[in-house]
Formats: C-alpha cells, sequence, structure tokens
C-alpha cells in the first residue's frame, strides 16, 4: 500500500467512524428495547411504570451511566418524560439498578464507565452485524416483522 492510499483510506475511516458508531448506538439501543419487551413488544418503564411499545418514539433505551455504551445492564426501556425531559429520572433508576443488580455491580458500572473505549471501525462493523442478528432474534420470537 501507498503512503497516498493509506491516507486515504484512514481518512475514510475518520469520516465514517462517527456514522459507524451513531448506526451501533441505534441497533444496540432497538435492542435492549426488544430484548426488555414482553411477548407483544411492550415494555415497562423501568423509571416510572409506563408501558409502550418497543418502537415509535416514546420508547427509549435510557443509560443509568450516561457515557457507558453497549452494556446490557447499563440500558433499560425508559419512556421518553423519564429518559429525556427528567434526564434519566436517576433518583428512580438508581433505586431499580441497586434492587435488579446490586450496589456492587453498579459500582462495577461507573468503574467501566470511567475506563471509557474507543471503538474501531472494524469492532463498529462487527457489532453492527451482531445487533442485527440479535434484533432478528427477539423480533422472530415475538412473530414481529
Ligand atoms: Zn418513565
Amino acid at each position: 500500500m501507498t503512503l497516498k492510499t493509506y491516507k486515504k483510506l484512514r481518512t475514510k475511516s475518520l469520516n465514517d467512524h462517527p456514522k459507524m458508531l451513531a448506526k451501533a448506538r441505534n441497533l444496540y439501543n432497538e435492542w435492549v428495547r426488544l430484548y426488555h419487551s414482553n411477548s407483544d413488544g411492550y415494555c415497562k418503564c423501568v423509571t416510572c411504570g409506563k408501558i409502550m411499545y418497543y418502537k415509535g418514539g416514546d420508547c427509549q433505551a435510557g443509560h443509568f451511566w450516561h457515557t457507558l455504551d453497549f452494556v446490557s445492564d447499563n440500558q433499560h426501556a425508559q419512556c421518553k418524560r423519564c429518559n429525556t425531559h427528567l434526564h434519566g429520572n436517576l433518583i428512580e433508576y438508581a433505586i431499580f439498578m441497586i434492587k435488579k443488580y446490586g450496589e456492587q455491580r453498579v459500582q462495577e458500572l461507573k468503574l467501566m464507565k470511567n475506563l471509557g473505549h474507543k471503538y474501531s471501525c472494524e469492532e463498529l462493523r462487527i457489532m453492527c452485524k451482531a445487533y442485527r442478528q440479535a434484533i432478528s432474534k427477539q423480533k422472530k420470537k415475538r412473530g414481529i416483522t
């Protein structure tokens, strides 16, 4: 590979990265909402108890620790009001997290959040493929097309 080709590929990769990260997040969020839905595709907001369909705008995949992505026990179905307008409704979210996973796991997630990780384009491509398969599996389980 020539230096010119290498630079061109590197630039393309840098330009593609934000789009790929957004794509991976969207797919992952859809999987979270589906995974936490019942056999009809309905979810319960973990912080207020509102029942909503897994897609259509009101149901979101809310983070407990905001900068920790792609960790299943850090994201759950939340209604738009709790996730967006109440900024995660974090007091209720903390009560839910400690009750469901225990204080030790919540502290572990905090450490993971602080470590951070920058995914490469190749990692994101692999993740997108895996999330598409996982979404398809969850949809099939519920008879959703
Ligand atoms: Zn809610």
